[in-house]
């Protein structure tokens, strides 16, 4: 067969960063060894029961075979309304201001096609989640990146966007708690992104996919509490991370109705809906499910403390997260690239971590390690790495 030309905008989309990782874990796991994955964000722990017996019973329902609504179920939509004011004390309207999406990425991978034409700008963190890049890359617009600095604690600076810059934007991507950096943002930063994206019509697209997997008594504000973020921005939420619940593909998009109208839009002539029986399930999810929340993050908090405290007393330096399935691990002191430790570590100890410069050129000088192992591994894990001798300064 001869070569397959691909578009432009195929072929400009970097290689999706974990498939490098797995080429390299390949070669080590043929080798026989012991591997510990470190790697992606995908809960080890399984979903709950009762939400896998709502599918059951919705999947042997005949009406349920059928194409399901774009706009999702009203009573999935109507249940998310009454999750986010329970949790955020934000009232959405379920009729026009809720999105149901098959998962988070899809919606944010779409989100670009609604608002970019071609040439046009987005504001995308680097470093960050692959997939607003890779969205505005597939809708013909220009990712100009936000650079996001240990010294300005992981939140971007806005007021170092060009002028130039910011007026060609027209949407933008936030992510708090923020994946891989594990940062929090506060109200006043909110604040300040809405300032920002009202003088310079911006959509701003908030990525929620953390807000619940949170540590102690933090709490993760919604970008929807602050005044002014109705006008100009979307948060998107998932189930997939705070209710084990990755391979189902279920999230949604809540906000401004016009911009979610027009996601609506871009999805209706893509998609055709989320099968009915998972709306189901995850209404199961989002009710009373307080306490299973609580349960998932005390998990992942043990992990962290786990890896910290192992990791403090061969003297490296971790700053603590308070969110995320993360912890951002800076290079001990005789390492410069991130790709070169996340190589050394998976052939001399057999952990799989990720460089942070997967995640853009800014992520550079970081590491990032999953906390979706069980603790005992997490501690094999620190065993191993205080065998490798490697110092921090
Ligand atoms: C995991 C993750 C998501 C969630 O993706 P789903 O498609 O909902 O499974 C979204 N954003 C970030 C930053 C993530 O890490």
């Amino acid at each position: 067969m001869p070569e397959v030309a691909v578009s432009r905008r195929l072929a400009q989309l970097p290689t999706y960063l974990f498939a490098k990782i797995d080429e390299l874990k390949k070669d080590v796991l043929a080798s026989g060894a012991d591997i510990i994955d470190l790697g992606t964000g995908d809960p080890d722990t399984p979903t709950a029961p009762r939400v896998i017996e709502q599918l059951y019973t919705s999947a042997k329902i005949e009406e349920n075979h059928r194409y399901p609504s774009y706009s999702g179920l009203r009573i999935l939509r109507e249940t998310v309304a009454r999750w986010f004011e329970g949790r955020f004390s934000v009232k959405l309207n379920p009729e026009n201001e809720i999105l149901p999406l098959l998962g988070s990425k899809e919606g944010i991978g779409h989100i670009p096609l609604a608002f970019v034409n071609e040439g046009d700008v987005a504001l995308v963190p680097d470093p960050g989640y692959p997939v607003y890049q890779a969205g505005t890359i597939l809708a013909g617009g220009k990712p100009s990146f936000l650079p996001l600095y240990k010294d300005n604690e992981f939140l971007p600076q806005l007021n170092s966007v060009s002028e130039d810059i910011a007026r060609r934007a027209k949407i933008m991507f936030i992510n708090y708690p923020n994946n891989p950096t594990t940062a929090t943002a506060s109200k006043e930063f909110f604040k300040e992104v809405v300032r920002f994206a009202k003088k310079y019509e911006i959509v701003v697209c908030h990525d929620a996919a953390y807000s619940e997997v949170t540590f102690g008594d933090y709490q993760a504000p919604s970008f929807l509490e602050v005044g002014g973020a109705m006008d100009v921005g979307v948060e998107f939420h998932s189930l997939s991370k705070t209710y084990n619940m990755t391979g189902w593909r279920v999230a949604w998009a809540c906000g401004n109705p016009q911009i979610i109208s027009a996601l609506l839009k871009v999805k209706t002539n893509l998609d055709s809906g989320m099968f009915q029986p998972i709306q189901y399930a995850a209404i199961e999810a989002l009710n009373n499910s307080d306490e299973e929340v609580s349960r998932v993050a005390k998990i992942y908090m043990e992990r962290r403390d786990a890896l910290i405290d192992g990791l403090t007393k061969i003297g490296w330096k971790v700053p603590r997260p308070k969110a995320t399935l993360y912890v951002w691990l800076p290079l001990p002191s005789s390492f410069t690239s991130s790709f070169e430790l996340t190589e050394y570590l998976l052939r001399e100890a057999h952990i799989v971590t990720t460089p942070g410069v997967g995640f853009g050129a800014c992520g550079e000088g970081f590491i990032r390690i999953a906390l979706t192992v069980p603790r005992e591994r997490i501690e094999e894990a620190v065993g191993r790495i205080s065998h490798l001798k490697l110092t921090y300064h």
